[in-house]
């Protein structure tokens, strides 16, 4: 199949490599020349704009761009993919971004005769390259079903979740909660530990309790409880606390606009900023249990 992609970042890159090993053709873009050649290395083509990609006639076009702003740019732009792309091309855009540019962008494009798909990940830079990675998926129901198998190149959950745009409402939704149960792990461990506990046991406690969850089992936020998180690497790698306040400002965004209060969301979202605008905003997001004061820098 012939693909377009654009964005070719942290996750694009991965994603678009296990899509040239899966065997299409790729034609991408990005604005740092670096990160095109690495893909032009491994087989793919150079285009020199959004819309130089949309005008090699795809059948599928992906994008995965940092934030809001940048989608608009790259689909609505004058040198953007919709002023360039053949109706009937399938668009996707996997990037985070808020519910209702989706639903904009998705219906712009609908004028014009594409249908296009959000279909923000999860999964982080390792899921992305191991091909892992879960697609929560917007849009009309036969666009997803076509998009499928394309996806299942890169990942290995490919959720359908309704109509346009609620693909990013499922991914806020969960970060949000995430961002949340990361602080709660952390004061919890922080407080038992204090308290005489051995990290190793209170966490295998927690584990087999009812106050079990992701951020206490896979990505304890202790140094050493769990081999493979980033607190036992001093925090580096993973999700970016920048990234979460990202996603917790999308998260209570989207909650204003609903009129539905988010009380948690909007103090974890607090808590992150104040961590990040001491200088830690590249750290794991697990590291704002070095806020508590229990954890050493
Ligand atoms: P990134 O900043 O590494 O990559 C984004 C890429 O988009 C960059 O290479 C940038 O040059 C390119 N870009 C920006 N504007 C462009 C334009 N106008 N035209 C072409 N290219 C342009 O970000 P990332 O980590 O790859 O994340 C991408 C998206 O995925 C974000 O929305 C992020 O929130 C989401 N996400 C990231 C992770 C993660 O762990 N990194 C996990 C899940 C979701």
């Amino acid at each position: 199949m012939n693909i377009g992609f654009i964005g070719l970042g942290n996750m694009g890159a991965p994603m678009a490599l296990n899509l040239l090993k899966a065997g299409h053709q790729l034609q991408v873009f990005d604005l740092v020349a670096s990160a095109v050649a690495e893909l032009v290395q491994a087989g793919a083509t150079a285009a020199a704009s959004p819309q130089e990609v949309a005008a090699a006639r795809p059948e599928v076009l992906i994008t995965m761009l940092p934030a809001s702003a940048h989608v608009r740019k790259v689909y609505l732009g004058d040198d953007g993919v919709l002023a360039a792309v053949d109706p009937g091309v399938l668009l996707i855009d996997s990037s985070t971004i808020d519910p209702q540019t989706s639903r904009d962008v998705a219906a712009a494009a609908q004028k014009q005769g594409n249908a296009m798909l959000d279909a923000p990940v999860s999964g982080g830079t390792g899921g992305a390259k191991a091909g892992t990675l879960t697609f929560m998926v917007g849009g009309e129901q036969a666009s997803f079903d076509k998009a499928r198998p394309i996806l299942e190149q890169m990942g290995k959950n490919i959720v359908y979740c309704g109509g346009a745009g609620n693909g990013q409402v499922a991914k806020v939704a969960n970060n949000m909660l995430l961002g949340i149960s990361m602080i709660g792990a952390a004061e919890a461990m922080s407080l038992g530990v204090s308290l005489g506990m051995d990290p190793k046991v209170l966490a295998g406690i927690i584990n087999t309790s009812s106050g079990r969850c992701w951020s206490t089992e896979v990505y304890n936020p202790w140094p050493q409880v769990v081999e493979t998180a980033p607190a036992s690497k001093g925090y580096a790698g993973g999700f970016g606390t920048d990234l979460m306040l990202k996603d917790l400002g999308l998260a209570t965004e989207a909650a204003r606009a609903a009129k539905v209060p988010v009380v948690m969301g909007a103090t974890a979202q607090q808590l992150y900023q104040t961590f990040s605008v001491q200088g830690n905003g590249h750290l794991d997001f697990s590291a704002i249990i070095q806020s508590m004061g229990k954890v050493e820098k």
